[in-house]
């Protein structure tokens, strides 16, 4: 049986490839690979190969002392063909282009793979947010929206909060769109307040739909999720609610958790109110009553039946890989897994599900806020999550039955091999439809 691990054998070529490209010939690559997998048509390949529109704006903004500072920002439509761009706005003060098109890039394939109708973008401005007070965040924000207002609106391209952006700025840019429209536009971006439509269930949409994934695949592996025990890494808003809700809606047993500063481990499992506690008084996890003190890799590595990584990139690597005992790897971070890894989980037998279906949770409530803006009829919280767990589990058995079928045919492939090609099949496909190639 050929064995095709798409990130592992295919998508790097050489294993300090991450090192030698930058964020966009990452993406490339990965295309490249689902592309040759596929049998992609060179002339598909060859559209989805880069970005369709980049938009790169100077805002000047005046600051609180009279002087006036010039920002750099971005916005790229990645794609359209299925429908208008989404994706965040990044605030960082190391933004670059490259990372912005390649998160445009990845953002096409999560929709498509949600089945939800919009394409990819992605947006960014460099600045350091801790330097800028509020008065002239807003004002930052408000020009960055002049500068984009003819490339973005709720039928073109619908933007979102992202790392350093809050429901706050995407309230201001909502209404600075909206003056320059000249009547409310709610549905131009998504991530608002709820006092301006944002949408109930959007704050922990993100964690909910990776307990569904993880429902659906305990299903599959046989693990009874109310006798599993499962290790979570990080404690900001993904790691945080993976934590409550697999005990709220499973009875599983939380055993270890982590921030940045370390680990808590406790085979009995963990108590949110001590953890609250500790994170209160000491500013950390570690600050738990009881309990046993690890690193974050040793929390990898613990003997648990789900690993849920939802803090940063690059912690399950080639060199730690095959310390992993965790029978099902949940992707909730992105990006957690490097691709010199994938390979021997999938030789170790874990089933490593792929960050763009198993935190695809956030952008699907970003789409069902944008379909409540669009219709004006607002959901329950309750309506909003099973909608979601109907599109996400969705996902994950239509990659469960492309693998199947490609098995059935002699050749193995990962998840996330399955997931790419659903993805691109999509938006080849529609591309196609519209007459573009
Ligand atoms: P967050 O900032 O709220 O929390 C991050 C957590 O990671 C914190 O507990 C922090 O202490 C911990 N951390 C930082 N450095 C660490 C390290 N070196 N080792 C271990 N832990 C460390 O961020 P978040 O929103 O929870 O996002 C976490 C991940 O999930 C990111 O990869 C993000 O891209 C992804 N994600 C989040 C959402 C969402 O809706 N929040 C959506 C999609 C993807």
């Amino acid at each position: 049986m050929d064995t095709l691990w798409l990130s592992h054998s295919l998508f790097l070529k050489s294993e300090n490839m991450a090192e030698d490209l930058n964020p966009f010939e990452i993406a490339q690559k990965q295309l490249d690979n689902a592309a040759e997998v596929m049998k992609l048509d060179k002339e598909a390949h060859a559209i989805l190969r880069e970005p369709m529109r980049i938009l790169e704006v100077n805002i000047p903004v005046r600051m609180r002392d009279g002087s006036t500072k010039v920002f750099k920002g971005f916005r790229v439509l990645y794609n359209n063909a299925r429908g208008p761009g989404k994706g965040g706005i990044r605030f960082h003060p190391k933004e670059t282009l490259d990372t912005v098109k390649a998160l445009s890039a990845w953002m096409t394939w999560k929709v498509s793979l949600a089945n939800v109708p919009f394409g990819g973008a992605k947006g960014g401005i460099i600045c350091d947010t801790k330097q800028l007070n509020d008065y002239e965040l807003e004002q930052l924000s408000r020009g960055y929206v002049r500068a984009i207002a003819d490339a973005v609106g709720p039928d073109k391209d619908i933007p979102a909060p992202d790392v350093y952006t809050t429901p706050q700025i995407m309230a201001w840019m909502m209404d600075e769109y909206s003056n320059i429209v000249r009547h409310d536009s709610f549905g131009m971006i998504t991530g608002k307040p709820l006092e301006v439509w944002g949408s109930e269930g959007r704050g922990d949409s993100t964690a909910m739909g990776g307990m569904f994934v993880m429902r659906e695949a305990a299903k599959m592996l046989g693990i009874d999720l109310k006798k599993a025990t499962i290790a979570v890494q990080g404690f900001g808003n993904a790691g945080m609610f993976a934590y409550t809700l697999s005990k709220k809606l499973f009875g599983s047993k939380v055993v270890a958790i982590s921030d940045s500063q370390g680990a808590i481990y406790d085979p009995n499992g963990l108590d949110l109110a001590k953890l609250e506690a500790a994170k209160k008084e000491t500013g950390s996890v570690q600050g738990y009553e009881g309990g046993q003190k690890l690193t974050n890799e040793q929390l990898l590595e613990l003997d648990v039946d789900v690993l849920i990584p939802a803090a940063i990139e690059n912690q399950v690597r080639g060199d730690n890989a095959d310390r992993i005992k965790a029978k099902l790897l949940l992707e909730l971070a992105n990006g957690p897994v490097t691709p010199d890894a994938d390979g021997i989980l999938q030789e170790k037998g874990v089933m490593d599900l792929p960050d763009f279906l198993v935190n695809s949770g956030g952008v699907i409530g970003s789409y069902f806020e944008w379909v409540q803006n669009i219709g004006g009829y607002y959901w329950s919280a309750d309506e909003v999550y099973q909608k979601l767990d109907k599109i996400i589990t969705k996902s994950f058995n239509d990659i469960m039955a492309l693998k199947k079928k490609y098995e059935s045919g002699g050749t193995k492939i990962a998840p996330r091999t399955a997931a790419y090609i659903i993805a691109v099949d999509r938006v080849a496909k529609a591309m196609k439809a519209r007459g573009w190639y």
